[in-house]
């Protein structure tokens, strides 16, 4: 069965609690959020994912979308939902309010985005497509496109798309081949066929918004001579309603593996008019604005799906019996006890908890340096806050959706053989979150990214961001009477991962396949870090709180426990992982290539 509950506890913890002493300080221009309203907010959300979106998934899982006569339909009541959720303001709610949008922080914005995420993945791709859109149009778009389309797109009225991936050219998009041809009215003709365009045709929307990757005539060769242009469906008549169809058509949608109620498709511009992005053949830049604001929304995808798998895996293994609890019978009325008795349950109902509890910590980090680098008054702060974005981007991504594609399949264990049955529900998840490590750049693309461009970045200011917290935060507790094995656990951990970003470095600079080849592991590594330096903080509140004589007592005590169990039982994968990343690349590049 698939359960969900927002974990709305854990999420004001990270809001308020969390990461009160991170250095962004308190921003004036959103002091009107205050914890009442954040929460209240939340709760209206909870109720939307948990009452409007959750009893679509297995519907829209099982019904998929369908593509007739040059249309695609949406299963059965995503349109009233997607209605809804528009009318309700969720579309617009991070959006800047010059174009209707709510201007909600991020920090409370991405909690939202994991609601809808662990409700219904597929439905999630629709509004935040749209989103991510928006912040490139906003950012290089001119003011005559920004007036015409970002209203009706952050009010969800419109849908976006990222239209990048054709069929020979995946990661490797200095390949694309799409042309565009100037027009003498300052517009060009797209003409190109596209793949795996995620919402490239639906039922949702009025119009969609296509930002469409191509080249130019005289373009350069490679990624420098890529452009960016926005392409609608629909070309906008003079009152800015959608007129005249614009040559767009879809080919067909992909039969996929999972995520089956998102329309994934593939289209084709014939002679499409569209208009420039940014400067000529800087498209990757602007495109970029758009990619980096997705790969923290996929990440947070990662970690939504992992929290619906484990709340459906504790449904489970408390339902379930099977078995006799090695310390003595726990349900002498049962002919079993349940299963969340054993061991071995316990240990992967740990892992998904602590997973999803340190993804969502460092989630709503990461969200606090966006919510700063937008309002923060501070030029030091608003340079940190970019610096800590710009290195824990890849790190969101690919962390997220590998530990979240994990969690999914604990819950397919947890649930045994009916785990791999489609009536339980579960293992919907583990086919959705599979995607999560695919698009936005590969969980390897990010790796690489991180090692070879954040790492180096500014001769490593962008990893100081990172590491002066967690080196001042060792320093300070080290010593602490209760926590300060915890602590040194973090103190080895964080030690490995700066040896290894000196080894890389090293290394790296005289073969550049060192570096890649250490890429994945090192991304592992600083994750983990980042994980054992919330999870101490974390623990360290809890005792405070405790002490204080806090009402929710089991709250607190939980999360020291879950620390204690990420400390004990996760953490000790850095050492793994140093000792690959130390290893080097020889074994790994050894074999020719025909030898496998
Ligand atoms: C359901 C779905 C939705 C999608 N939505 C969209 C969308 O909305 N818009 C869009 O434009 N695209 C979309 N995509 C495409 C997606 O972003 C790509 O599939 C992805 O970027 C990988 O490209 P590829 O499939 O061509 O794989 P390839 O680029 O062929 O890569 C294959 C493998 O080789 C590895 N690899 C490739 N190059 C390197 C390298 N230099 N170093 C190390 N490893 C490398 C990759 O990591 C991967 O493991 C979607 C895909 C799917 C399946």
């Amino acid at each position: 069965m698939q359960v969900y509950e927002a974990p709305l506890r854990d999420m004001a913890f990270v809001l308020n609690e969390l990461h009160a002493d991170d250095g962004f300080g308190d921003l004036e221009a959103l002091s009107e959020f205050t914890p009442d309203l954040t929460g209240a907010i939340l709760e209206e959300a909870a109720k939307v994912a948990q009452e409007v979106l959750l009893p679509l998934n297995r519907s829209g899982d099982m019904e998929g979308c369908t593509l007739e006569n040059g249309v695609v339909r949406t299963p059965k009541g995503f349109k009233e939902a997607y209605d809804m959720f528009r009318e309700g303001g969720w579309c617009a709610l991070a959006s800047d309010p010059e174009w209707g949008g709510q201007g909600l922080p991020e920090a409370v914005n991405k909690l939202t985005e994991e609601m809808i995420c662990s409700a219904n993945l597929s439905f999630s791709l629709y509004p935040g497509l749209t989103h991510g859109a928006t912040t490139a149009i906003e950012g290089y778009a001119s003011d005559e496109l920004k007036q015409a389309y970002l209203p009706k797109m952050v009010s969800g009225e419109w849908s976006g798309t990222m239209c990048l991936t054709e069929p020979h050219c995946g990661t490797d998009l200095g390949m694309l081949r799409t042309k565009a041809v100037p027009q003498d009215d300052g517009s060009y003709k797209l003409t190109g066929a596209k793949i795996f365009i995620s919402a490239g045709e639906h039922d949702l929307t009025q119009n969609i918004v296509h930002l469409v990757l191509a080249r130019m005539p005289d373009a350069p060769p490679g990624v420098k001579g890529i452009s960016l242009f926005l392409v609608p469906k629909y070309l906008p008549k003079d009152d800015g309603t959608p007129g005249a169809a614009n040559g767009v058509s879809v080919q067909a949608i992909e039969h996929k593996m999972g995520l089956k109620a998102s329309a994934t498709c593939q289209l084709n511009f014939e002679d499409s008019v569209g208009w420039l992005v940014g400067k000529p053949h800087k498209g990757m830049e602007a495109m970029f604005t758009m990619m980096n604001t997705e790969r923290v929304s996929v990440g947070i995808q990662g970690l939504g799906v992992g929290e619906a798998a484990y709340q459906s895996a504790v449904w489970y293994a408390k339902d379930r019996v099977q078995g006799r609890s090695l310390s003595g019978v726990k349900n002498p009325a049962g002919p079993a006890d349940p299963i969340i008795v054993h061991p071995d349950v316990r240990r992967m109902l740990m892992t998904m908890r602590a997973y999803n509890e340190g993804s969502r910590a460092i989630g709503a980090w990461v969200a606090r340096a966006l919510d700063a680098e937008r309002h923060s008054t501070d030029p030091e702060v608003k340079a940190r806050a970019q610096d800590f974005i710009a290195l824990m981007t890849p790190v969101v991504k690919a962390l997220f959706t590998d530990l979240g594609h994990e969690a999914a399949h604990l819950a397919v264990q947890v649930y045994g053989g009916h785990g791999y049955i489609a009536e339980s529900g579960v293992e919907q998840f583990a086919r959705d979150a599979r995607i999560a490590m695919i698009y936005e750049g590969t969980n390897g693309i990010q790796a690489l990214d991180l090692v070879g461009r954040k790492m180096p970045a500014h001769m490593g200011r962008y990893l100081r961001s990172f590491f002066h917290p967690v080196a001042a935060f060792v320093e300070a507790n080290k010593e602490d009477a209760d926590f300060g094995k915890m602590i040194e656990g973090l103190e080895k951990a964080f030690g490995a991962l700066q040896l290894s970003t000196g080894t890389i470095a090293q290394k790296g600079m005289k073969d550049p396949e060192e570096a890649a080849a250490a890429a994945t592991d090192y991304l592992r590594l600083i994750g983990l870090v980042a994980m054992g330096y919330t999870f101490a903080k974390a623990a360290l509140i809890a005792r405070g709180k405790l002490a204080e004589g806090a009402e929710d007592a089991a709250f607190y005590k939980a999360k020291i426990t879950t620390a204690r169990f990420f400390f004990d039982r996760l953490l000790p994968q850095a050492t793994a992982a140093f000792l690959a990343i130390k290893s080097g690349k020889a074994s790994m590049m050894e074999l020719e290539a025909d030898a496998f």
